[in-house]
């Protein structure tokens, strides 16, 4: 199966890829568009099933699309994940021998594992206001209230919203003519404390009778803390804008990760495998080695959550992130965790600690330095200053085991040795993998 979950098939030779196929499926299918090399076909009939075929969990699997991997057993899931990124460290990063340990997946059921959900909302074909998704590559909604991957709180939510739009009146956005007010419903929970956060994403700057609204939700909702909106007038497929409007609690909700406490907005980045990210981030612990004397950079930090994972063990930590609505959320967050070793830098990863080097005339230091990039990897500029501060050990949190495949080669060129990678499983029935790689200084002796 390709990235992108289509499956890859042959015939005489001639590769096709045909979507809603699965590794070890012998299908008929229709050849829809023939290039010089590949094809694309459409499947037809599924005339042997992989022994890894399962009946997809979701009734909206196929026509959803924001899943590609629910007719895979959760096993083979897995297996398809690992050997992805084993792949991508052979074949883009030329590691021969690799340190790679088995892929660690959820523990129970693979569903519900999502802290948030985006809901458009919008009218079917009878008129009645419906949320839903679109359906795949286009923008009509296909009603569907109970995602699996989500909480079944969402469910609730919903409803509870377009019911109050219904008696008020309250128009849905509509793309075609840019008219109508409500375009998306937020929610967002707090696995471990149980906390609520609502958001309606709005075109305009006021929502009429939201006194009900917010009453209505509060009596429907267990748990809800807060609820705003966002204001998002733009022709665009970009669901959130930037302005927020709250319209009860304190416009956060909070939830802890390894008995750390963060705050989230509707707007922060959080991730979205509450569960997951706990051994993700618990693995990046181990693998950095600390022992409460180190000095950690943190880059690409977000709102904090490695940083202050990371924190509780080190003497002193750094990190660095570009958006300075989330360094605000970081240092708040250090605040409200009573932390006093985490400091935070807004800039370009890539800028900000080659500054701060040279600013330093070449003295400053890391013992420990983790980078958990966006899906591109890491600038040139930043691995040549990890280089040169040459701390005892980086940390590579990836998104995307093709930019880390190369970005480990590039360390491992100069003076690195690549020593554990374990991936993690946060996505499942989605093809997004995330892993973990720990790399250590080769000594004077070693070399
Ligand atoms: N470590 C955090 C966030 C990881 S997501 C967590 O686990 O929650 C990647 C982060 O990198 C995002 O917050 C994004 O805003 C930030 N980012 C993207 N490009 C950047 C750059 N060039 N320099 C610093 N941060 C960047």
């Amino acid at each position: 199966m390709t990235e992108d979950g289509e499956g890859i098939g042959k015939i005489d030779g001639f590769t096709v890829f045909v979507k809603d196929a699965v590794i070890g499926d012998v299908i008929e299918g229709k050849l829809i568009k023939v290039k010089k090399t590949y094809g694309y076909g459409r499947l037809m009939k599924v005339l042997m099933p992989s022994a890894d075929r399962v009946v997809p969990p979701c009734p909206a699997a196929a026509p959803c699309g924001g899943c590609q991997l629910q007719a895979l057993s959760y096993e083979a899931q897995l297996r398809f994940k690992e050997s992805r990124v084993r792949g991508h460290l052979e074949r883009i990063g030329h590691f021969a021998e690799l340190p790679m340990e088995p892929i660690i997946g959820m523990d129970g059921e693979p569903l519900r594992y999502r802290n948030k959900a985006q809901f458009p909302v919008g009218r079917n074909r009878n008129g009645e206001i419906v949320t839903g998704f679109y359906a795949g590559r286009t923008h009509s909604i296909i009603p569907m209230e109970d995602c699996q991957l989500g909480s079944p709180v969402n469910r609730l939510v919903t409803k509870t919203v377009t019911s109050f739009m219904e008696n008020y009146q309250i128009e849905p956005y509509d793309e075609e003519n840019h008219r109508g007010l409500v375009r998306h419903i937020l929610v967002r929970c707090g696995f471990h404390t149980g906390q609520v956060l609502v958001c309606l994403v709005i075109n305009g700057k006021k929502l009429p009778h939201h006194e009900e609204l917010v009453s209505r939700l509060r009596e429907q909702i267990p748990g809800l803390v807060s609820v705003s909106l966002n204001v998002n007038r733009e022709k665009t497929n970009v669901i959130l804008g930037r302005e927020l409007i709250n319209l009860y609690g304190p416009g956060y909700l909070e939830d802890l990760i390894g008995g750390v406490r963060f705050r989230i907005s509707p707007l922060s980045f959080f991730q979205v495998n509450p569960l997951q990210t706990e051994k993700l981030y618990g693995k990046a612990l181990e693998f950095a080695g600390l022992t409460g004397d180190e000095i950690v950079w943190d880059l690409y930090c977000g709102i904090g959550t490695i940083s202050l994972f990371l924190a509780q063990k080190a003497k002193q930590v750094y990190g660095v992130e570009i958006i300075p609505a989330a360094v605000e959320n970081a240092k708040e967050n250090a605040q409200i965790n009573g932390m006093d070793n985490a400091e935070f830098f807004v800039g370009k990863a890539e800028e900000v600690l080659p500054e701060k080097y040279r600013q330093s005339g070449g003295s400053m230091a890391a013992d420990v330095i983790v980078v958990d990039p966006p899906r591109k990897g890491c600038d040139e500029a930043l691995l040549e200053t990890m280089v040169k501060m040459a701390p005892e050990r980086i940390v590579y949190v990836s998104c995307n085991s093709a930019t880390l495949a190369r970005d480990l080669r590039y360390l491992c060129d100069r003076g690195y040795e690549l020593k554990r990678v374990q991936a993690v499983d946060m996505f499942p029935m989605c093809v997004s993998t995330e892993a973990v790689a720990l790399m250590s200084l080769v000594s004077e002796e070693e070399k």
